[in-house]
């Protein structure tokens, strides 16, 4: 018999009606004998409509209040789905983060997971109980509520399984497994028997939302068996992320998905004096602010200036132009700061590509050849990112999909 930690996310409890679906599921696992940890998160469209509200009150809402009140969202779906379950006469138990005590860091709306106290768990588990905890919150040392960000309850699904020691981590959704890209953009995509840790890292990260990239970072640092599967569907395998790289070169496609990401947003300084310590003088001050930057680009210089660009969040875009303007432009006497928030950012993943050249200028032909202009570009040993203008990111993603060969089956 195994301990199974099973996630389902916010389509997957929409309705009462979908509840009692992941109830019966759940009874099924427990009646073949299984212990089961239940992580649920809210609603599909609960924890939007909560922030809005919020945001009727306060422009940029309190966020311990957030918190507080977010939260509520998930505390409402554990105490559905395990009535659900007493009405199939399964014995059930729900908990908030806090009843847990999931101890997370004090960063409100992001916060992370420091510790989680499993002893309860343990001992429901021991009495016949599957136990329904809520997803994407904690509590901190000084017994404030703190959510997970958005996609967190994946992360509070994963650490549960990391600290009881599961058999296997199965993340519930309304796709069934991950896809060479996000079947909402290209019907054509296919389920992925398996991915490594490593390519589901660098799809999180770049923008795949089907698992929050914390969930991915737990999953490979307690090595968690971890597998995405479909809670509307009866059967299925699912995608398992596998933590060995297959070796057997002639079966590892090189290109494994397509992540995109229309969260950024591009900042170019003009006329940058070209000496040591400018992009420094830049980029303090942005971090000092606790805004994240990701990528970077300097030209080479000409009459001793450059232009500089990089891109961050586009939540943090005006944030960040206002800092240039008032902070650095002034002080470093560059000629101008340009930005704009309509790009997206497109890559291709694979760890094949560590063995395979030519990926690269595959990837520029391909989007050349559809007049795509390529405004940046990052890599590294298993991704190719480039921005492009947001209008055109569906088309750089269908085309590269299709170039790639990831429409057929291996
Ligand atoms: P949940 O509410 O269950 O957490 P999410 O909406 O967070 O579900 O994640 C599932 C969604 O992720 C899918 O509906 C799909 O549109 C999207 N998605 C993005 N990239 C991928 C991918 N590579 N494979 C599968 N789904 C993806
Ligand atoms: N309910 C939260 C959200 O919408 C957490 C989650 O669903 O994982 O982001
Ligand atoms: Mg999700």
């Amino acid at each position: 018999m195994a301990l199974f930690v099973q996630k389902y996310g916010g389509t997957s409890v929409g309705s009462t009606e979908r509840i009692k679906n992941v109830a019966r599921r759940v009874a099924k696992y427990y009646a073949q004998g299984h212990e089961l940890v239940v992580v649920v998160s809210a609603m599909s469209g609960e924890t939007n409509r909560l922030i809005t509200l919020a945001k009727e009150i306060q422009t940029n809402p309190d966020p311990r209040e957030l918190d507080v009140m977010v939260s509520t969202g998930e505390q409402v779906t554990v105490a559905l789905l395990a009535m659900a379950l007493k009405e199939l006469n399964v014995k059930a138990k729900s908990y908030t983060g806090a009843q847990v005590r999931i101890l997370t860091d004090n960063a409100y709306t992001k916060a992370r997971i420091l510790k989680i106290d499993e002893d309860r768990i343990r001992s429901d588990l021991k009495a016949g109980y599957v136990v329904v905890v809520a997803g994407f919150q904690g509590i901190d040392e000084a017994n404030n509520i703190t959510t997970l960000g958005r996609g967190g309850s994946d992360t509070t699904g994963v650490a549960l399984a990391a600290a009881l020691k599961a058999d296997e981590c199965q993340i519930y959704t309304d796709v069934n497994g991950i896809y060479t890209t996000d079947p909402r953009i290209v019907p054509e995509a296919r389920r992925l028997k398996t991915i490594t840790f490593e390519e589901m890292l660098e799809m999180a990260s770049l923008g795949s939302k089907v698992l929050q990239i914390r969930a991915v970072e737990f999953a490979g640092k307690y090595k968690v068996k971890l597998r995405v599967l479909s809670s509307f569907e009866e059967e299925g395998e699912g995608t398992l992320i596998t933590f060995e790289e297959n070796h057997n070169i002639m079966e590892q496609a090189v290109i494994s998905g397509i992540a995109f990401n229309r969260d950024e947003a591009k900042i170019t300084i003009l006329g940058a004096p070209d000496h040591p310590g400018v992009a420094y003088q830049i980029l303090g001050p942005v971090a000092d602010a606790n805004i994240g930057v990701d990528m970077i680009i300097q030209n080479v210089s000409h009459d001793g200036t450059t232009d500089f660009s990089f891109t961050v969040n586009r939540s943090e875009f005006t944030n960040t132009m206002g800092i240039l303007k008032d902070k650095i432009l002034p002080h470093i006497g560059a000629r101008d700061v340009i930005g704009g928030d309509k790009i997206a950012k497109v890559s291709v993943v694979g760890v094949g590509m560590r063995s395979h050249a030519g990926i690269a200028s595959k990837m520029f032909r391909v989007l050349a050849e559809e007049g795509i202009n390529i405004q940046m570009i990052s890599t590294s040993e298993i991704k190719i990112s480039v921005v492009v203008d947001e209008k055109y990111m569906e088309l750089a993603v269908r085309v590269l999909h299709k170039a790639f060969d990831l429409d057929r089956a291996q």
